[in-house]
């Protein structure tokens, strides 16, 4: 008889953006004429840019005419993909080859997808609280999980030591849900670590684009990181489309462990499980990745930096502490009077019909905190944040 994989049993019960949705859901059967202000999920609330609707008209035409028509694409991305994110790269003196980058349909498929390239019994580590996706995805592979702590005496940002027995290192930065971002000597501790100890760092850089400042974006801007680490980016929060599907993924060449090369493993696995990304998206993701379209794009993430701050001010004002909202779009806050995540967030949707999302729901670690998200619109956002400062300061 068929065995199913017994890995599934291992994993809780609910995801936590489910168990949030059917929360919100017995809510407003209860009071259907009352309006809700979300700040839950991490999905974007911007149309596509101008330069993006362009592109995709574009490549429509093209595929309405037999001499500019195009089939399946290449597996691991055509050529002005590749050569548009190397250009992206290039603009912060990374070197990348376009045959080290490789298009996908989001980092969440990567994130899972990947883990066919290393053996189920090296065990990946997970700094806490963290966007649950690296959990389940590797319990689903059989992989042993240990955690690091992520909490307000570390700044959210966890350091190796070599006592920790990883050899796989899932790092986020800037991070889901805290906000909290590596410094380039922060990256370069786990850069060292993972070359010291062979082991191999799946960088999640799927929040680069709201970083500012001298802070890298990606974790090849540090020394060491090609012979150490994998990149996974997405074009869901730097273009806003969660909705539309595309990413990118970078495995340098020099990347080797025990004679092979992960770099050659993953064409391999591309041509062999997936027939390529839309002609259509890619068309239109190299277009986003310069000029003008990076302006566009840069213009949206400014416009939800603008609903992180009105979020901030109004927990200034109420003398709530919090991280993140600066280089990234998540607001990491203490839920008040050391209440329980979950209890903050029935009050938050009972009391104000605000919806944001619980600590708790992103590992043990997270509980006590509470993550509201900049990603709705202004109107809302300023709404929300109003009732947010009432509720908290009557106390
Ligand atoms: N990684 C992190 C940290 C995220 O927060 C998300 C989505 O919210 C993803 C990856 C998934 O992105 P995508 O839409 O590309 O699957």
């Amino acid at each position: 008889m068929l065995i199913p994989n017994q890995n599934y049993g291992n994993l809780k019960e609910s995801y936590l953006f489910f168990h949030i949705a059917q929360k919100v859901e017995a809510y407003r059967e209860k009071h259907p004429d009352l309006p809700l202000y979300r700040l839950g999920i991490g999905d974007v609330s911007r149309p596509l840019c101008d330069v993006a609707i362009q592109a995709l008209h574009a490549a429509v035409d093209e595929q309405a005419k037999e001499k500019t028509f195009h089939g399946y694409t290449p597996e691991c991305g055509i050529p002005e993909f590749r050569e548009a994110v190397a250009g992206y790269y290039a603009r912060r003196n990374v070197k990348l080859d376009p045959a080290e980058i490789f298009v996908s349909s989001g980092a969440s498929d990567e994130l899972g997808d990947i883990l066919d390239l290393f053996d189920p019994v090296s065990p990946a580590l997970i700094t806490q609280p963290a966007y649950p996706a690296y959990v389940d995805a590797s319990i689903m592979a059989g992989r042993k999980v240990l955690f690091l702590t992520a909490r307000p005496e570390n700044n959210f940002l966890p350091l190796p030591s070599d006592d920790i027995e990883a050899d796989l290192v899932y790092l986020c930065s800037p991070s889901n849900p805290t906000g909290a971002v590596y410094d380039r000597e922060g990256l370069q501790a786990w850069v060292d670590y993972a070359n010291r100890r062979g082991a191999v760092i799946l960088f999640d850089a799927a929040y680069e684009a709201f970083v500012e400042g001298n802070l890298p974006h990606s974790i090849f801007e540090v020394p060491g990181a090609r012979t150490c680490a994998i990149e996974i980016c997405s074009f869901s929060k730097t273009a806003g489309w969660t909705g539309t599907r595309l990413g990118y993924t970078v495995i340098p060449k020099e990347l080797e462990r025990e004679g092979m090369n992960l770099n050659a493993m993953w064409v391999r696995n591309r041509t062999t499980k997936t027939n390529g990304i839309s002609y259509i998206l890619q068309k239109a993701g190299a277009a986003v990745l310069k000029g003008e379209g990076l302006r566009q794009i840069h213009g949206n993430i400014r416009h939800y930096k603008e609903n992180a701050r009105v979020l901030m001010d109004a927990l200034d004002e109420c003398g709530i502490r919090y991280w993140g909202g600066k280089n990234a779009p998540y607001i990491w806050m203490a839920c008040p009077d050391g209440m329980k995540s979950w209890d903050f967030f029935d009050l938050l949707l009972n009391e104000i019909q605000v919806v944001g999302t619980p600590g708790e729901g992103f590992g043990t670690s997270g509980e006590g905190f509470f993550r509201l998200s900049s990603f709705g619109n202004p109107v809302d956002t300023k709404i929300a944040a109003e009732r947010i400062k009432k509720l908290l300061k009557q106390g």
